[in-house]
């Protein structure tokens, strides 16, 4: 399976990802906290999966805010991710 991560920063400064698959289909989010860099998971949601220009949700678990950033799809850089072992 190939996939792409996404990142953003939320207003409280918790730095966020995803990974999206083929279709631009958020399958894990996170977050890390702005001062102990702890990750956290973030539910991660794509809005607009398989346009040129989609959006990407986040729940952020460090302030609760849902954070909306909007991504192009030819930006995006999969690669092939490989089970461990
Ligand atoms: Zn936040």
């Amino acid at each position: 399976m190939k996939i792409a991560t996404v990142r953003s920063v939320c207003e409280c400064q918790a730095r966020l990802g995803a990974d999206l698959d083929e279709r631009y289909v958020a399958i894990r989010g996170w977050a890390k906290e702005p001062r102990r860099g702890r990750e956290l998971p973030a539910p991660a949601n794509t809005i607009g999966a398989g346009q040129a220009r989609f959006d990407v949700a986040w729940m952020c678990p460090v302030c609760t805010r849902n954070v909306l950033r909007s991504f192009e799809a030819s930006g995006l850089a999969f690669r092939e991710e490989r089970k461990a072992g």
